[in-house]
């Protein structure tokens, strides 16, 4: 949840220094009015180091992240991107204005995309893969990679919900070829609004560069108004003010992530032992984010009652079960391009996935939780769970 419980002192200092080297608050260009302070470059070359990725290429939002991502890589009208049912609308909202046709897999229980029905929707239309690390646990990457290798599909990773994890070290975003990252308010750390792309190829960070900012290849031979261009493109750019707030947050992105990995495992733990409750699963080697604790209970209306329950003790869940229809693909028969890519149904388009989400429930984690929370939530699903 959680980098805007501790937007402070430190994103204000940053953005002040913004105004004592000039005020330019856009990110090319005016180089003598500015001295020498690029905040969003600053940020991009801080992201990409901090996670150990070669480019990084920041944007005005997550879900402009990932149009830029199919952008640099050319996807379009006549391709085929497969996501995974359970994400935000964003994910498949990105295919769409792409062009290209959104195909949702089913999830498993590790709510992130079932390797298994992935390899079943590849046909050969399918160009690109975008796993999702859905509320802060990583997907199955090692065997996603491998089916992309086997398949020659680009792998994107959509990691709103993972930055600062990794798995078996490597961190999240920087397995598949593009990793793609939200900023917006609720996300681990938070720019306002914002995102990051980055990548491990020199020629598609270029491509991408170019696209977000209308072509512009920022040619240092010329001033900007005589800028090169080698392509259309579109206008997603980063502001110097966002730059300024993600410098500040990034320096606490790791205590953000190792807090709520604390804050989950104290509730988890005087959970873990009520009958009737399954966590999610972690692929082995997991570094989660635990921006949400996730937990299977034996039906839908015991989900319902948890829910009840939780807010009766003045506690709240996250996304499921009450935000299930932003985020299950099942529910958004308003996206006609989804709809006809499923044989013009989605009702019964993803069995396994809503067999999983009807019973699930997820708690919301902070960096702040006060210590009566663990034993109230198990006071509030004993409940729950004992009618
Ligand atoms: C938040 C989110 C996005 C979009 O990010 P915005 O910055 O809000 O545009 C994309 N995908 C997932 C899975 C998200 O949770």
């Amino acid at each position: 949840m959680p980098g805007y419980e501790l937007v402070g002192q430190e994103e204000l200092a940053e953005i002040q220094d913004v105004f004592a080297h000039g005020g330019v608050l856009f990110r090319h260009g005016f180089d003598a009015l500015r001295n020498g302070c690029y905040k969003v470059r600053d940020f991009e070359q801080a992201f990409g180091q901090a996670i150990g990725a070669p480019h990084a290429l920041a944007v005005c939002s997550g879900t402009a992240a990932l149009r830029v991502a199919l952008a640099a890589l050319g996807i379009g009208p006549g391709d085929e991107v497969i996501t995974q049912s359970f994400t935000f609308v964003a994910t498949v909202e990105a295919i769409i204005e792409s062009g290209a046709t959104p195909v949702c897999a089913e999830i498993d229980t590790t709510f992130n995309l079932d390797p298994a029905d992935l390899e079943r929707r590849i046909t050969p239309r399918t160009r690109a893969v975008i796993a999702v690390h859905m509320l802060g646990t990583p997907a199955r990457l090692p065997e996603i990679s491998e089916l992309c290798r086997k398949h020659g599909l680009v792998l994107i990773e959509d990691t709103a919900w993972g930055c600062g994890g990794n798995l078996q070290g490597k961190s999240l975003g920087t397995w598949g070829d593009i990793g793609t990252f939200s900023f917006d308010f609720a996300k681990t750390m938070t720019t306002g609004e914002g995102g990051m792309v980055v990548f491990k190829d020199r020629a598609t960070y270029e491509k991408a560069a170019a696209w977000h900012d209308h072509g512009h290849e920022n040619n240092p031979k010329v001033p900007r108004w005589e800028d090169t261009r080698a392509s259309s493109g579109f206008n997603f750019r980063m502001m110097e003010l966002q730059g300024a707030v993600g410098l500040a947050q990034l320096k606490k992105l790791p205590g953000v992530v190792a807090a709520q990995r604390t804050n989950r495992d104290r509730v988890l733990d005087a959970v873990r032992d009520i009958p009737g409750i399954t966590p999610r699963t972690v692929p082995d080697g997991a570094y989660d984010t635990a921006d949400a604790l996730v937990l299977l209970v034996s039906g839908k209306q015991h989900a319902l009652r948890c829910r009840e329950q939780l807010l009766a003790g003045g506690l709240a869940t996250k996304i499921l079960p009450e935000a299930y229809t932003w985020h299950f693909a099942e529910t958004w028969s308003h996206m006609p391009e989804l709809v006809s890519a499923h044989g013009g149904d989605l009702a019964k388009a993803f069995p396994a996935s809503r067999a999983l989400l009807e019973r699930a429930v997820s708690l919301p984690v902070g960096v702040r939780m006060d210590d009566s929370v663990p034993g109230r939530v198990r006071t509030a699903l004993q409940k729950a769970l004992a009618l």
